[in-house]
């Protein structure tokens, strides 16, 4: 049985206080079973059950164990490929909707947390910074592209209107997006998987799915117990490990790092990000880093190809975080932690089918917190037989990665270090 240690993170250190959910003993009976706790999971099984279907979740560790409670928190809108690169891929009707959407994610967070009183310290504005004056052209392009699609939200920042919201001098201009912003993402998940209780959807922790049978009814086993369902939804991203074949040789896992500082006095972090925004740089290995709600600076960065362990993660990242911020030298560091992402060639998340009634979505590419919550509207529509957002996510071409399970990781961290290159010299 695969292992899913305890992440010492610090979002796992200051969960909201959650219920145990029994593991999966014996058969039970659903309209649809989802397979992953995660945004995806919990976004589809609670747009599901507000429907009325009869939703279970099978989690192999604990709500949020995944990407979906580790990463920076940051609601970021659009996808991982912009819509000038959508354009290209697929047709003037899927691009019209899968423009709407680019910008939906990060509503469908807020009505979520409105509507069932989710406390997870969202705050509002998302930076993106520019390092160089090649990125800054980069977002002008970015804010007229937007524009075409309708969204008037991104706003262009000088230099000194970047030297405004976050204090550091490396930046020569950005875009603040006043759509964006961020969230304690743990607990952001928890609180979707109340609402999805509270909805009378059934969540089994502990609950990995080690086979599914097709056919009308499909069979989910897990060791102890099977689920019944007209439907099934695969949400296991970057941790589904084996279990699809097929999913697992057209997206590969990436790790990214995290460190939180001790919680910093007040007029360090006033000085750090005044308003409270989060900020992403435009490097294509980026740095992202924001405040928690108790004032710790939480800085993540890269992608790296292969595991860490805490320390490591420290020597790899505090680096990045003094580079932006001299000042934190002496600050100390209370966690530090590591996720996976799923990487996709293309960079464009891949949804379908595997069956009719076998239904799954992944590969987000490090910009999932919204595009998750999106997915998992197109997919509870589809299981109701409205297939018009799914059909325009399932119109984007999925490719295999070159080199198979063995090469596809120094292939791609060749193309990585590449890019990195290129962000490095600015050019
Ligand atoms: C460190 C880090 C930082 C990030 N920062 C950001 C950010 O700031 N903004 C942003 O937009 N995106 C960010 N991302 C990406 C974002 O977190 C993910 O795209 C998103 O959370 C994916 O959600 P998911 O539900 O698809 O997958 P996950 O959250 O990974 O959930 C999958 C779940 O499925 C379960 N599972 C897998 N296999 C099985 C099985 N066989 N049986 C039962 N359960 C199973 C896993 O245990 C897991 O809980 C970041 C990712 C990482 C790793």
């Amino acid at each position: 049985m695969t292992q899913y240690p305890p992440v010492p993170s610090y979002y796992a250190a200051t969960a909201n206080e959650a219920p145990r959910r029994p593991a999966l003993q014996g058969q039970i009976q659903a309209d649809v079973c989802v397979v992953g706790a995660g945004y995806t999971g919990l976004s589809t099984a609670l747009f599901l059950a507000e429907a009325g279907f009869r939703v279970v979740v099978l989690e192999a560790a604990t709500v949020g164990w995944g990407a979906s409670g580790r990463n920076g928190g940051q609601i970021v809108n659009s996808f991982s490929r912009d819509l000038d690169n959508i354009e290209r891929q697929t047709t003037p009707d899927h691009l019209r909707l899968l423009a709407d959407m680019a910008f939906e994610g990060s509503q469908i967070i807020r009505q979520r947390v409105r509507d069932y009183r989710i406390c997870c310290d969202l705050k509002e504005g998302g930076i993106f910074a520019a390092l160089n004056p090649r990125q800054l052209k980069h977002l002008e392009a970015q804010q007229a592209l937007w524009l075409k699609f309708g969204y008037d939200k991104l706003e262009l920042l000088d230099r000194d209107g970047i030297r405004a919201r976050v204090g550091t001098d490396r930046y020569v201009g950005g875009a603040i997006d006043h759509t964006g912003g961020h969230v304690h993402p743990l607990n952001l998940a928890l609180g979707e998987a109340a609402a999805l209780e509270s909805r009378g959807g059934v969540i089994h922790e502990h609950a990995e799915v080690t086979q599914i049978i097709p056919g009308q009814p499909a069979t989910v086993k897990t060791r102890d117990g099977e689920v019944r369902a007209q439907f099934v939804v695969l949400a296991g991203n970057a941790y589904l490990g084996g279990l699809v074949p097929e999913l697992g040789a057209k997206s590969m896992p990436c790790g990214s790092q995290i460190i939180t500082t001790e919680p910093l006095d007040e007029a360090t972090a006033e000085r750090l990000l005044p308003q409270d925004n989060c900020v992403e740089d435009c490097n294509y290995l980026l740095d992202y880093f924001r405040l928690s709600g108790d004032k710790r600076l939480i800085y993540g960065g890269g992608v790296v190809y292969g595991a860490r362990d805490p320390a490591n993660i420290e020597r790899l990242i505090r680096p990045n975080m003094l580079k932006t911020f001299p000042e934190l030298a002496g600050v100390k560091i209370d966690y530090a932690w590591t996720g996976n992402f799923l990487l996709t060639l293309s960079r464009l998340p891949q949804m379908g089918r595997l069956q009719d009634n076998v239904f799954y979505s992944q590969g987000c590419s490090g910009h999932g917190v919204t595009f998750t919550h999106v997915a998992g509207k197109a997919l509870a529509l589809a299981i109701q037989g409205q297939a018009d957002r799914f059909d325009a996510f399932a119109s984007l071409p999925h490719y295999p990665f070159p080199g198979g399970r063995a090469f596809r990781v120094p292939l791609t961290a060749l193309g990585a270090w590449y890019y990195g290159l290129r962000d490095r010299l600015g050019v």
